[in-house]
């Protein structure tokens, strides 16, 4: 049965998309058969990892609205054992219609429910908003990454996204747990960049991933070529932090504690 995991920050710009196709693609390359399930609208995962979406092809959208199986929408990556559900601009129109339907927060859950017999890893990229995409992204997941950039303010930023894990811990999905948070954009010849690290590990612990990713041109590069970082760039450090963090994830499901390396 897959582990589901949301990669969410209602924050803009933090490294969401980066991770959710580095994680998807370093577990995968690990033989671990992966399903990337795209829901944002600006579909950048879809194309980072890839994926050229056919005309006409179901994406996310439909899976939403129930037009499409998780399986039909789904499109092998050019890396062996990831597959994606394609983003695309349609998800905008489906934020608004399932406003009007009573199982509007439950979309993504019903229709993965099916797909977890199919993947060790279902990996779901969040939109930068706490809407309704967002909402049946963290309903769907068992546990969820959060990446924060390491700024001014990232703590605060990081107080409001665990009040809205709270929310939904208390309403639709008890059982969320949080997989971890990730420091992205890790610059340490920065001064701020390493007061951000050390309050956010002070206040969060064993919550913090061991593994840093650090700001790096490669990562950024990479997804123009459509390749994750481990087809780009093996050797980079952006690689070797994805493959670390993808190592602390499995772990933290194989030991049913946190393994923090
Ligand atoms: P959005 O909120 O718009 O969905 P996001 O949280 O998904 O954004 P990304 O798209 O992953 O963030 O990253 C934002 C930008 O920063 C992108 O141009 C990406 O290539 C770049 N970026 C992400 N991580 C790094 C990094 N570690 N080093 C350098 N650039 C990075
Ligand atoms: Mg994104």
């Amino acid at each position: 049965m897959a582990r589901v995991i949301a990669v969410t920050n209602q924050k803009g710009g933090v490294g969401k998309t980066t991770t959710s196709v580095n994680l998807a693609a370093c577990l995968a390359a690990a033989d671990l058969p992966t399903l990337l399930i795209d829901i944002d609208p600006q579909a950048n995962a879809t194309s980072a990892t890839g994926v050229a979406v056919p005309e006409g092809h179901p994406t996310t959208y439909e899976v939403l609205n129930g037009t499409a199986t998780v399986a039909e929408a789904a499109i092998a990556a050019p890396l062996d054992k990831l597959v994606v559900s394609p983003g695309a601009p349609s998800l905008v129109g489906a934020e608004l219609e399932l406003v009007e339907t009573v199982d509007r927060a439950t979309r993504l859950r019903e229709a993965i429910a099916p797909a977890r017999h199919d993947y060790e890893f279902i990996i779901v990229d969040c939109p930068p908003a706490l809407g309704l995409l967002t909402l049946n992204g963290l309903v769907a997941s068992d546990s969820v990454i959060v990446p924060i950039q390491c700024e001014y303010l990232a703590l605060e930023g990081l107080s409001r996204m665990m009040e809205t894990l709270e929310r939904v811990q208390a309403g639709m999905n008890p059982t969320l747990r949080l997989e971890g948070i990730l420091l992205t954009m890790v610059d340490p010849r920065m001064n701020l960049t390493r007061q951000v690290i050390a309050e956010v590990r002070q206040h969060f612990g064993e919550e913090v991933f061991g593994a840093e990713v650090p700001r790096s041109v490669r990562l950024a590069e990479a997804p123009s070529f459509g390749k994750p970082i481990i087809l780009y760039d093996l050797r980079s450090a952006g690689a070797q932090a994805y493959l670390k963090l993808m190592r602390e994830v499995v772990r933290n499901g194989t030991e049913g504690t946190r393994a923090r390396a």
